[in-house]
């Protein structure tokens, strides 16, 4: 298999890697090598890896910034189409309306719609993932939503055919989008509608959000963000701490003391110190509460492995 791909992203002059460290990919710095990595330069190549791929029977795993990921500590036995640096052109259509391609990062595309003066994006701007790990999460901060700007997108299917979905045909709701059911699609490009707004307005409002997640959040330690979703009718956070979870451990993982939400990386964590950890956390915050905490990263890999 590794020949051929070599092959195809040759054809392509797409980078082809081997044994890479999802460690070294993820924002909570865990994960074993995943055997190969194909780093996604342009639809073509995309279509042309998905196809081969299905093919042959062969698994693939499309990743963006990997900032929702908690990947297994015996890494991953297939092919990582990695949508980065390589397909992440923005652009502005007209005045209103942005185009990014699905590797663009969030922070990017946030401050060319200030550049800009367009208004819809502030409360994004910190959120530290692709435009299309964001799309696919229906990712959301301070009020603002993924939801709230999309009006369409472009995606490969897994026949490696490019469709299209409009937002109402986009199930967005709370961390979820027809994509979180789909797996099987990969997003290749989102368009944005953004409204005129004052820039003085725009940029005070990003730094005001970039301030508070300074404040906040645990940012000197590794982690996937918010390590569980909102339960209906309350906080995670508030939650955990209630219970008396700041701080709690599991080998090199840890319940933050900052903040109650983020499980954080604080010692060479395994993703099995982070699942012991997070079991832990549901069955005590559930005896107690009577809450039924959901993990909101994302698994890569097989948990189990060793
Ligand atoms: C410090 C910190 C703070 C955070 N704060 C927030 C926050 O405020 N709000 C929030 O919502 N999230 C937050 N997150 C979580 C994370 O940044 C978001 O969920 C982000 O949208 C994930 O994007 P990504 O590119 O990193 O996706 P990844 O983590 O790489 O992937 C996540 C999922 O999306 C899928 N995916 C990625 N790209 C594509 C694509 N092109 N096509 C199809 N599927 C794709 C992957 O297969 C995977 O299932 C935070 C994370 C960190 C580390």
């Amino acid at each position: 298999m590794r020949e051929k791909l070599q092959k195809l992203c040759d054809t392509y002059g797409t980078k082809l890697l081997e044994n890479v460290p999802l460690s070294e990919h993820t924002t909570f710095r865990i994960g074993g090598t995943a055997d190969l990595w194909a780093e996604v330069n342009s639809t073509d190549a995309l279509s042309a890896l998905v196809r081969l791929c299905r093919g042959e029977h062969y698994p693939y795993y499309v990743l963006g910034r990997g900032s929702n990921i908690l990947a297994s500590d015996a890494g991953y036995r297939g092919l990582i189409l990695h949508i980065g640096n390589d397909f992440s052109a923005i652009r502005m259509e007209d005045s209103r309306t942005m185009v990014c391609e699905a590797g663009a990062t969030l922070v990017k595309a946030a401050k060319t719609a200030e550049e800009h003066s367009r208004t819809g994006m502030e409360g994004l701007s910190g959120i530290p993932g692709s435009i299309g790990g964001a799309l696919f999460m229906n990712a959301g901060a301070y009020n603002y939503e993924m939801s709230q700007i999309v009006t369409s997108c472009t995606y490969l299917d897994k026949n490696g055919e490019i469709r299209e979905r409009r937002a109402c045909d986009l199930e967005l709701s709370y961390r979820h989008s027809w994509f979180t059911d789909h797996t099987d699609n990969v997003i290749l490009t989102v368009t944005m509608q953004l409204e005129a707004g004052d820039q003085a307005e725009i940029t005070a409002k990003m730094q005001d959000f970039l301030a508070r997640r300074n404040e906040k959040q645990p940012l000197n330690y590794p982690s996937a963000g918010s390590t569980f979703k909102r339960p209906v009718g309350n906080y995670a956070s508030a939650l955990i701490d209630q219970c008396g979870l700041k701080g709690y451990s599991v080998g090199g993982a840890q319940v933050s003391e900052k903040h109650a939400g983020f499980v954080i990386n604080r010692d060479n964590a395994t993703c099995a110190d982070v699942l012991q950890l997070c079991k832990d956390v549901r069955r005590i915050v559930n005896e107690k509460t009577g809450y039924k905490l959901e993990l909101e990263p994302i698994l890569l890999g097989d948990p189990a492995g060793k």
